[in-house]
């Protein structure tokens, strides 16, 4: 089984390290199940036994987030890092989304993660991943929202958490909210399919400013990052104005009008139904507002769950 070695800076000595800790990086589907027959049958104290994160890595403080409490909640914890060829459309940012390795695996260590699963696409799917086997979630959920603008997008999503899980065999599994309609998918998938383990939601994690973290942020210009948190102050208004009893659909209008003058191409901003995204006619509780808008040829989404 092939361990990294990991450098790190040690905030006490201010020198570089060698350590191999207790991490391991495993980048085969072979490596990793050797190590995930090596755990006990059960976490002690009543703990689950295994958390996954999945991300694509270039890890930020919303990642941190999840990985937090798949530490402090299960006995072990495994973060997967891999970008899915699956999931981009033709022209999208496949080839140039960032890939930190080395610094994502510092991360994960300080974290307490236990493992690290980094395989490669041909590891992963083989020479040819278009001829793999795919999960195709609900049409309801699909048609909606980002299904619509990113076609193919949540079938990679599905195809890849199913071979994840079927890899990693988590107990639970943590996912961002700052992602609603990707979580609703696999909670959905999970319940469809009976897949044995838990499906764990996080909060979006924001900067002071409202903005959502996300691994896409390093592409906006100063200009852009500027007015980026435009966004979560549109959903706010959305659900403000909302409960105080104007009309939802007027509102929704309203704010897309403002996004749109301040620049952002939006391609919806709507409240929905927290559990089937059906787009509603008045404003409920619970309910989500999900907004997604591109500023430049940067695409933000964002969201706001009102409980
Ligand atoms: P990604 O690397 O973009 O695939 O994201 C991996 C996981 O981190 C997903 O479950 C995301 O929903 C979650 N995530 C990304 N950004 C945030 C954020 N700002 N707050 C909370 N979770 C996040």
């Amino acid at each position: 089984m092939s361990e990294k070695l990991i450098s790190y800076s040690s905030p006490i000595m201010g020198i570089r390290m060698q350590s191999s800790l207790d991490i391991k990086v495993l980048s085969s589907v072979k490596q990793f199940k050797e190590w995930r027959r090596s755990l006990p049958a059960a976490g002690r104290d009543g703990k689950p036994l295994l958390g996954l994160v999945p991300t694509m890595g270039a890890l930020h403080a919303g990642h941190l987030q999840l990985i937090r409490n798949a530490v402090q909640e299960c006995a072990y914890t495994a973060v997967s890092i891999f970008v899915n060829p699956l999931q981009f459309g033709p022209n999208e940012d496949f080839a140039k989304y960032p890939r930190p390795l080395e610094k994502d695996l510092e991360l994960c260590r300080e974290a307490g993660v236990h493992a690290v699963f980094n395989p490669s696409p041909q590891e992963f799917y083989g020479d040819d991943p278009a001829k793999t086997t795919r999960v195709t979630p609900p049409l309801e959920l699909l048609a909606r929202l980002d299904g619509v603008y990113r076609p193919g997008h949540f079938e990679g999503v599905a195809t890849v958490v199913t071979k994840l899980f079927g890899t990693i065999e988590p107990t639970c599994a943590y996912f961002g909210q700052k992602d609603y309609q990707q979580l609703t998918i696999i909670q959905r998938m999970v319940q469809d399919l009976n897949v044995p383990l838990s499906v764990v939601p996080v909060a979006t994690v924001r900067e002071s400013d409202g903005l959502a973290l996300s691994s896409r942020n390093v592409y906006l210009d100063e200009r852009q990052r500027a007015v980026a948190p435009e966004l979560y102050k549109s959903l706010c208004a959305v659900r403000d104005r909302s409960l105080s009893g104007k009309s939802i659909r007027e509102v929704e209008l309203q704010e897309k009008s403002r996004l749109q003058a301040l620049g952002f191409d939006v391609q919806y901003i709507e409240a929905c139904d927290v559990s089937t995204l059906q787009q509603i006619a008045q404003a409920n509780k619970p309910m989500v507002i999900l907004v997604a808008a591109k500023l430049g040829d940067v695409r933000l989404i964002d969201n706001l769950i009102v409980a």
